[in-house]
């Protein structure tokens, strides 16, 4: 731990990037259907109407899909909507610790799985890449241990916006980025840390080496189908036109079963749920790679253990949205339900948690790194974001509580070839993975 504390005020400016009054998107809410005034009509939603009109009502997996991801007018495509001037705040962006403690766990990792000396990097969905460039920063400091390491980082990204954004935080300018749009790999360049680094639209084409993979806030975005239990069964949730008024549009059954409801877990109690099949390809490909190449997954999001029930949301300048008025202007998500993930690991690797963000970086020591960091502060300024940057992270009526940890290993990594492990549980066996083992720093 010692080799990553810094001194150097320059460095500390950095540290200071709380933004304290914005809006978290794990922050609950009934449904927004309140919210509703003015619905503009905004291109994307005169583009889902043609589509209703021609070929009927979208499950709310197509209408997430199309308004976050599509190619042309998708939220995500063209927004940058991170941070204080966008719709909403992550962690990575709140304070540069949650960057550091997380590439603490990663190399902690690749020690105890035997220092390989080829890994990857990869992160889903990086955002403007503030959690890889914090990440990258921690690896070039503790540069003695990672030496002779070949390491290569790969970013998986649909928007073209973000993944200029991320080239402009983690690339050295003096490399030329190399461009292919038609390629599997769009976008190729040089770290400022001197590392080959990649950018791809899917998981599926990012080499199957040893790898570290990430992803923060990235599975809540993911399209959810929402089914309804009724006398006659469950049944789908589609998005139709208003039949009272032309331009809105609203929630109805389907009159019969759909084919998505095949994804509902046999063993299903609760009366609403919302499955994410593309959830469960993604973490079954990670869990194929890890079981035969090794590394680990560490997943951070908001979510519950196979719980809620409507979680669907929308969130457009730091407010709450209604997800049906003015399509592609506001961020779309639905809670993770870890419990489908763990299913979806299907015995190839184990799993840990969920346990709280909380719980995590205090047992990855985030007291500590907070401490020097304020020791080696004289700015009043930045000792306050500092505070409120922790305060916003660990605060369990703010981000501590609400986001959980979740992390995929090889099952030789564990003790006793513990296939899994719920940390919420009174007396979890203890596993020596970093983070979740409440005696990890002692
Ligand atoms: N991880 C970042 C950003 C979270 S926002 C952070 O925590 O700050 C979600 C990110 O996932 C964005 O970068 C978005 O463009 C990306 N994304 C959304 N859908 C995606 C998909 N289907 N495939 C790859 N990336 C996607």
């Amino acid at each position: 731990m010692s080799v990553l504390l810094r001194t150097g005020v320059g460095t500390l400016c950095a540290a200071a990037r709380a933004v304290i009054p914005c809006l978290w998107r794990g922050k609950c809410f009934s449904s927004g259907k309140e919210l509703g005034e003015n619905s503009p009509v905004t291109p994307m939603l005169r583009h889902l109407m043609y589509k209703i009109k021609s070929t009927g009502p979208i499950t709310v997996a197509e209408y997430m899909r199309e308004v976050l991801t599509n190619p042309a007018k998708g939220y995500y495509v063209h927004h940058d909507m991170l941070g204080e001037k966008g719709d909403f705040i992550t962690s990575p962006e709140i304070s540069q610790i949650f960057g550091e403690l997380l590439g603490i766990w990663l190399i902690s990792e690749w020690m105890a799985t035997g220092k390989s000396s080829t890994f990857q990097l990869v992160e889903l969905g990086p955002g403007r890449g503030t959690l890889t460039g914090d990440i990258l920063r921690v690896f070039s400091q503790l540069g003695s241990v990672l030496k002779n390491s070949d390491i290569s980082v790969h970013l998986v990204e649909v928007s073209q916006k973000l993944s200029e954004i991320q080239a402009v935080t983690l690339i050295e300018e003096n490399v030329p980025l190399e461009r292919n749009a038609g390629s599997l790999v769009y976008m190729k360049g040089v770290t400022k840390s001197g590392l080959p680094i990649s950018w791809y639209r899917d998981i599926q084409d990012v080499p199957k080496g040893y790898s570290f993979y990430l992803a923060h806030e990235f599975f809540d975005v993911l399209p959810v189908h929402k089914f309804q239990k009724t006398p006659q069964g469950w049944r789908e949730v589609f998005i139709d036109i208003d039949p009272q008024a032309s331009d809105k549009l609203r929630f109805v059954l389907a009159p019969c079963a759909t084919p998505a409801e095949a994804f509902i877990w046999s063993g299903e109690t609760r009366d609403h749920v919302e499955v994410c099949p593309d959830a469960g390809v993604i973490i079954q490909e990670l869990s194929q790679r890890i079981a035969r190449a090794g590394g680990a997954a560490l997943i951070a999001d908001y979510g519950h253990d196979g719980t809620k029930t409507d979680t669907f949301r929308g969130f457009c300048g730091h407010k709450l949205h209604d997800v049906l008025i003015a399509p592609g202007t506001a961020d779309l998500t639905a809670d993770v339900d870890f419990s489908y993930l763990r299913r979806m690991t299907q015995g190839k690797v184990a799993s840990l948690g969920p346990i709280t963000q909380q719980m995590f970086l205090k047992n990855m020591g985030i007291d500590v790194r907070l401490k020097v960091l304020l020791d080696n502060s004289d700015e009043p300024s930045t000792r306050q974001q500092l505070l409120q940057g922790y305060d916003m992270l660990m605060n369990s009526k703010k981000m501590g509580e609400r986001f959980n940890f979740f992390a995929l290993v090889p099952h030789q990594r564990l003790p006793n070839g513990s296939h899994q492990m719920n940390a919420r549980k009174s007396n979890p066996s203890p596993a020596p993975v970093a983070g979740f083992d409440e005696l990890a720093w002692r």
